[in-house]
């Protein structure tokens, strides 16, 4: 989709700091800077919901998902990582399928069990977090 700039991310048009990508499948660190450690995780083309996707490209950002997610833990010193999807016109912000990621640890700020991370603000540098997380 011309106007996307998750597209033009998923393109190499915009670059991004990227965590790790495959054929079909990217994650890169969200520069919204409301999350330490804040990636998201995109299908390369343009699919507007999961629902879009053809399943075998979901499969490959699900199964991403699932990658950064232990390696956040096994290699990174998190204790864990909530996974989000806006899927809805009523809450998706940017029109391209995407899940975000966010590293926790426990007693973080971030937010008290049974709740969403409150999005508190980034705290350290985006560029020094893309080089503790990137996995390529
Ligand atoms: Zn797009």
């Amino acid at each position: 989709m011309e106007d996307c700039v998750f597209c033009k991310i998923g393109s190499g048009e915009i670059q991004g700091l990227r965590i790790c990508e495959d054929d079909e499948a990217l994650a890169f660190m969200d520069i919204s800077k409301d999350y330490d450690g804040h990636i998201l995780v995109i299908p390369k083309k343009h699919y507007r919901y999961v629902t879009d996707c053809p399943e075998d490209v979901a499969c490959k950002v699900w199964s991403m998902v699932q990658k950064i997610s232990k390696h956040l833990i096994e290699d990174c010193g998190y204790d864990g990582a909530d996974i989000m999807s806006a899927n809805s016109p009523v809450s998706q912000s940017l029109p391209h399928f995407h899940v975000h990621i966010i590293p926790r640890k426990i007693g973080d700020r971030l937010g008290n069990p049974g709740e969403w991370p409150k999005p508190e603000g980034a705290e350290e540098d985006l560029r020094v977090m893309h080089e503790r997380l990137k996995m390529i």
